[in-house]
């Protein structure tokens, strides 16, 4: 513990936020770090619990608090207000393989269970951590590790998300040759093609990506397996296989079931569109690219998204740096609570109103908050060429688990472009029938209990693929936890933590 009676001295201090007004003029990311004489402050407020339930990962109330990569926080928190920089990531990256992406994008598990969140303002554990690896790439610290002995074994990784890239790192310091395929145009899964550049900067992953080809791993583009490279052929040629595809497959609205209509489109595929030619262009002025034709797809138009999750959120921020003229989003559940609920009690993770940066920028755009709770879409309505024009929307809620509608409640509003952030039905079928791998209910690759194995030895999966569509933070923790399954079958051990 850095300074017994720093909580008492220090304030919680998160890194500054740019206004909505400023920041919506362009795609960049917009929190600015404080100085590193505050950071060391916010250290400071680190109480080294003896039990410190940020790092746990326990489920309690059916959800988990606490870091599930049992992140050394409040060691690192003690080197951070010591200024012993190189020693905080020493002990960062002992159990995370990419900081810069979950101090950036991670809901931080660790703060909602922070022991001194009972009293007071949890410790900035996720600024800390983003700190703790942006100063180690400023300084210098963040060298190449190339692993002075190689196993001979070759281990090929299917899908470069999150879970990926730590399965191919963790594998790649044992001394295994490690080739990841990846059927886009570049490296990163939903942290490139999902997660818009104002959350994470895709200069970031560019910047590891490099880092890890200088430690040794292969990265195959535009390589889709099951498609353009045959299964057989990466069972054939490598030790082991690691399919790590993600949990793509968009879940649908009935009332869509069947029906082509232009202006309808899921979210993923509309997040991943955007970055595309925001990298294509080297564009991140909202302006700029609001003048290029064919690049925003939502100016001047009536927006809808359905889902209120983490995309839809991503949407109502992109199509209100794409000009949108007006923007809904459409929530099955009901509003939650401001405040725990009293059986929400803390350290369990927090069941109450998460009002993201895309909210808030709707609300200073338009005046009021973008959400509209327990309401779906009934119905489409397209003009006589096919574009969709209007929705009717209804209202509605969960009695024993089943949708009941308010018929008294239908509502017409105009709509040019509808958003489906609806959720994820599991991981696409064509990789695993390439496999001849058996899918669960829930849409995920079958496993065996605890374990990330197959049915057929030496393929192994991780990630959104096996747990089901989640965070980054537990892709982070699949990829690890399976490369050290995949160690043990090549070598009989596994040394890797
Ligand atoms: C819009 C959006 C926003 C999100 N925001 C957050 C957030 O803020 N914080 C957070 O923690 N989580 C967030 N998530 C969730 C998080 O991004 C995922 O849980 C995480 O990326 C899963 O990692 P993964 O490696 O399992 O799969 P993915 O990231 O989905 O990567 C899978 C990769 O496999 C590739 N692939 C698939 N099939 C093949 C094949 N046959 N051959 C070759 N390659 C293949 C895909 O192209 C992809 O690159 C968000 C998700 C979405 C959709």
């Amino acid at each position: 513990m850095g300074k017994p009676t720093g909580f008492l001295e220090y304030e919680r201090k998160e890194n500054r936020i740019i206004p909505p007004e400023e920041r919506l003029k362009s795609f960049q990311e917009f929190h600015n770090p404080l100085c590193g004489e505050e950071r060391r402050r916010q250290g400071a407020r680190c109480m080294d619990c003896g039990v410190p339930l940020c790092q746990s990962a326990m489920e309690l109330g059916g959800m988990v608090t606490g870091c599930p990569l049992h992140n050394l926080i409040p060691e690192w928190n003690h080197e951070i207000y010591k200024g012993h920089m190189p020693q905080a990531l020493a002990r960062l990256l002992k159990t995370n393989n990419f900081p810069e992406f979950t101090g950036r994008v991670c809901p931080a598990l660790c703060e909602k269970a922070c022991i001194l969140g009972q009293d007071d303002l949890p410790v900035t554990s996720h600024d800390n951590e983003l700190y703790v690896i942006e100063t180690a790439f400023q300084k210098g610290y963040m060298r190449p590790r190339i692993p002075s002995v190689r196993s001979g074994k070759k281990v090929a990784i299917v899908g470069s998300g999150p879970s990926g890239l730590a399965a191919a790192d963790q594998l790649n310091h044992r001394g295994h040759s490690v080739t990841v395929f990846e059927r886009d145009d570049r490296i990163g899964g939903l942290l490139m093609y999902g997660i818009p550049n104002m959350k994470l900067d895709k200069q970031v992953i560019v910047r590891r990506q490099a880092l890890m080809e200088q430690e040794g791993i292969r990265f195959r583009t535009g390589m889709d397996v099951g498609k353009s490279v045959a299964a057989q052929d990466l069972i054939k040629e490598f030790d082991a296989v690691v399919l790590c595809c993600g949990a793509k497959a968009p879940r649908s609205l009935p009332c869509l079931e069947g029906k082509k209509i232009r202006g309808v489109r899921y979210a993923v595929d509309f997040l991943k569109e955007t970055t595309q030619s925001l990298l294509q262009n080297g564009e991140s002025s909202a302006a700029l690219l609001r003048e290029k034709r064919g690049l925003v797809p939502a100016k001047d138009k009536h927006v809808v998204i359905i889902g209120g999750g983490d995309t839809g959120n991503d949407c109502i921020a992109t199509v209100l740096r794409q000009g949108c003229r007006s923007v809904t989003a459409l929530e099955m559940m009901p509003e939650p609570p401001a405040e725990r609920a009293p059986s929400n009690p803390w350290p369990q993770w927090p069941r109450i109103l998460k009002t993201d940066y895309g909210h808030e920028e709707a609300a200073y755009l338009f005046g009021k908050d973008p959400r509209v709770f327990e309401t779906t879409v009934k119905s489409c309505t397209a003009n006589k060429n096919g574009k969709l024009k209007k929705i009717t929307t209804v209202r509605g809620r969960f009695v024993n688990g089943t949708w009941t509608e308010d018929p008294a409640s239908l509502k017409t509003i105009p709509c040019d472009l509808l958003l489906i952030a609806a959720g994820f039905t599991g991981c696409e079928p064509y990789t695993a029938d390439a496999f001849g791998l058996e899918r669960s209910v829930r849409g995920t690759l079958m496993t065996g209990p605890g374990s990330c194995q197959t049915s057929i030895p030496g393929v192994f999966t991780a990630g959104d693929m096996h747990r089901g569509q989640s965070l980054v933070v537990w892709a982070i923790a699949e990829g690890r936890a399976c490369a050290r399954e995949v160690d043990e079958y090549l070598m009989g051990y596994t040394s890797l933590s």
